[in-house]
Parts: C-alpha cells; sequence; structure tokens
C-alpha cells in the first residue's frame, strides 16, 4: 500500500469505528507505519466520522512532523512508544468500546480463556493501570505490558490493540470489544464457563505459530 492508499484505509477505519460505537466524537485515534521511520497519523481535534484522508500527519518515529497541515493526535506518545519497542507492529489502534472500556473501569482484563476467537487474535488481554490521557504517564504505564501482548485495556480509559497491518490492528479491536459483549452478557446470565486448560494450551500454541503478515 502507498501512503494514499494507507491514509484512506485508516479514514475507512476511523469511520466504521465511529459506526460501530467503538469511538464517539473526536475519540480514537490510529497510526500506520509508511517505512521504518515514518508514520502516518490521525490529527487531533477532529470529529473522526468525517475525517478526510488530507487530514492525516506524517511524522518521524520521535513524534517530530513531516509533512500535514494539521496537528498528530494527542496520544502520539503512546503508538510511538508502542511502534519503536515493537518493530514488528505495523499499527496501532486506540478508542474507547463501550463494553470494554466498561471492563477497564472495573478493573478487569481478559485473563482467563473463554472464547477460542479471543484467544487466537488477543491471548491474554490485562488491564494497565491508570495513566493521564494525552500524557508520557500513560506510555510509562503500558511500556511494560508490549513485548507479551497484542492488545491492552487502559484503566478507566479505552484500549489500544496493534498489529502487522492496519487491518490486524483494527480486526483486533472489533474482537476485543465483541469478545467483551459476549463475557458481559454470559455474565448476565448468571454463569462464565472457561475453556479447560488444555484446549486453551492448544489455541495459545496455534496463536503464535500463525504467520505474520507483510506491513501495510
Ligand atoms: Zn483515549
Amino acid at each position: 500500500m502507498n501512503a494514499r492508499e494507507v491514509a484512506r484505509r485508516i479514514v475507512l477505519c476511523c469511520q466504521r469505528l465511529a459506526a460501530q460505537g467503538l469511538i464517539a466524537g473526536q475519540d480514537g485515534n490510529v497510526t500506520v507505519r509508511l517505512s521504518p521511520t515514518r508514520v502516518l497519523v490521525t490529527p487531533s481535534g477532529l470529529f473522526k466520522a468525517l475525517l478526510k484522508p488530507t487530514d492525516l500527519v506524517e511524522v518521524d518515529l520521535a513524534g517530530r512532523k513531516l509533512r500535514g497541515r494539521r496537528n498528530p493526535t494527542s496520544e502520539l506518545d503512546l503508538h510511538l512508544r508502542i511502534l519503536r519497542r515493537r518493530p514488528d507492529v505495523g499499527a496501532v489502534v486506540h478508542a474507547h468500546p463501550p463494553i470494554a472500556t466498561g471492563f477497564a473501569v472495573a478493573g478487569e482484563g481478559f485473563d482467563r480463556f473463554v472464547l477460542p476467537e479471543l484467544v487466537l487474535t488477543l491471548g491474554r488481554v490485562p488491564v494497565v493501570p491508570y495513566g493521564t490521557p494525552g500524557t508520557p504517564e500513560l506510555g510509562d504505564r503500558v511500556e511494560p505490558y508490549l513485548e507479551r501482548h497484542d492488545g491492552l485495556l487502559l484503566a478507566n480509559h479505552g484500549a489500544v490493540t496493534f498489529g502487522p497491518t492496519l487491518d490486524a490492528a483494527w480486526m483486533r479491536m472489533e474482537s476485543l470489544e465483541h469478545a467483551a459483549r459476549i463475557i458481559f452478557a454470559a455474565r448476565a446470565l448468571g454463569k462464565v464457563t472457561e475453556l479447560t486448560s488444555e484446549a486453551a494450551a492448544r489455541l495459545e500454541a496455534s496463536r503464535w505459530r500463525a504467520p505474520r503478515e507483510p506491513d501495510a
């Protein structure tokens, strides 16, 4: 994908996240690695449902603006920490999916294996202790979790997912919210049955065997 195609895909991602209620208003932000040192990022302060490809901003891995009329998202530091720490990551999606964020507000991660799809797409999803949004404190809180996870709940805030491509990171965000809804429904019914440890181990093994997709 060239930079223009990546920009259109980011816009589509933001529109879909908004249509599905995973973000509201100016919430949420997306980054995609264009090269080892160049990153395309959503701007700050815009209504994401109405975003245009020309609103996107190009920065380097230190956060210096390379191209674009607007300023990058206030959560740029969070995205760059992930992209710098994980060279295998090509894209990062941050959103406020309501049910998954409800779990984050309750301080509950998805650390028990209940749904095969969630095990395969994300594995365990812990809650990162609260850090003030838009400040380096949030990145400081997230960094210790980056080696072992591809998705995190952010206490009292939202969620962040990442992957080799934008589509992979985006799907993980959708899957996280979908799983949260199902587990929430099971809770309401009064019983959450966990997978056996053998079944969970088989799923985890196939997750790590899955081939890496090429970068977007
Ligand atoms: Zn946020």
